[in-house]
């Protein structure tokens, strides 16, 4: 009986629900070492919405570049402090809906937020989730959104937060993009991938 991930780590390493946002608006196409380098240079200058406004678009910028986009990140920053304060008082709200109406918020950030911040027993689908999850067959989707709608109607409550963590690593020790590592996977004999391609593959 699988049990809590111990070493799954909230988005970034961020606990805090407003760095969790943000860190997930840097993440957007970028390689998971910019976003580090980029969030730690962010927080390194404001770590709440109303010290983030205070910055210029410039200071914001400049402090992101490394995870590319930074000038469509840095709007909708500045977009997601704005509401967050007016809508909210600057309190992160604990809902997906609430979190899906913020501004530079999809469902893989609300769901990040909603599953390593709240605690919630929602699954958050990144690109390696929906690869590895439409690969196997657990879901038949073309985009991310759709099978994080599918995998939540289909798995029990207890798989969905961890869940996230075990495809992921599978996803990117295993499972890539490119060539998947089919010889060595864990789950060659429940998968639709291998069952389809083990002939060419052998
Ligand atoms: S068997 Fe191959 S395609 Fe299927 S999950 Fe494993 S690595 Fe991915």
């Amino acid at each position: 009986m699988p049990g809590r991930t111990k070493d799954a780590k909230g988005p970034k390493g961020q606990p805090d629900a407003f760095r969790s946002c943000i860190s997930c608006m840097l993440s957007a196409q970028s390689l998971d070492r910019n976003t580090a380098a980029a969030a730690a240079a962010l927080f390194a200058l404001a770590r709440t919405p109303r010290a983030m406004l205070a910055l210029s678009d410039e200071a914001i910028a400049a402090a992101i570049k490394p995870c590319g986009l930074y000038n469509t990140k840095t709007r909708n920053i500045r977009r997601f402090c704005e509401v967050l304060l007016a809508e909210h008082g600057g309190t992160v709200p604990a809902t997906r809906e609430g979190l899906l109406a913020l501004p530079g918020i999809g469902r893989k950030c609300a769901d990040i937020v909603m599953s390593f911040t709240f605690g919630a027993d929602v699954i958050a689908v990144d690109t390696h989730v929906h690869r590895v999850c439409n690969r196997i067959g657990l879901t038949q989707a073309k985009t991310a959104d759709r099978t994080a709608e599918q995998l939540e109607a289909r798995s029990p409550a207890w798989a969905l937060r961890d869940g996230h963590f075990w495809l992921i690593q599978l996803g990117k020790r295993i499972c890539h993009a490119r060539s998947p590592r089919c010889e060595v996977c864990p789950v060659q004999d429940l998968c639709e991938y291998y069952a389809a391609t083990a002939k060419d593959i052998a």
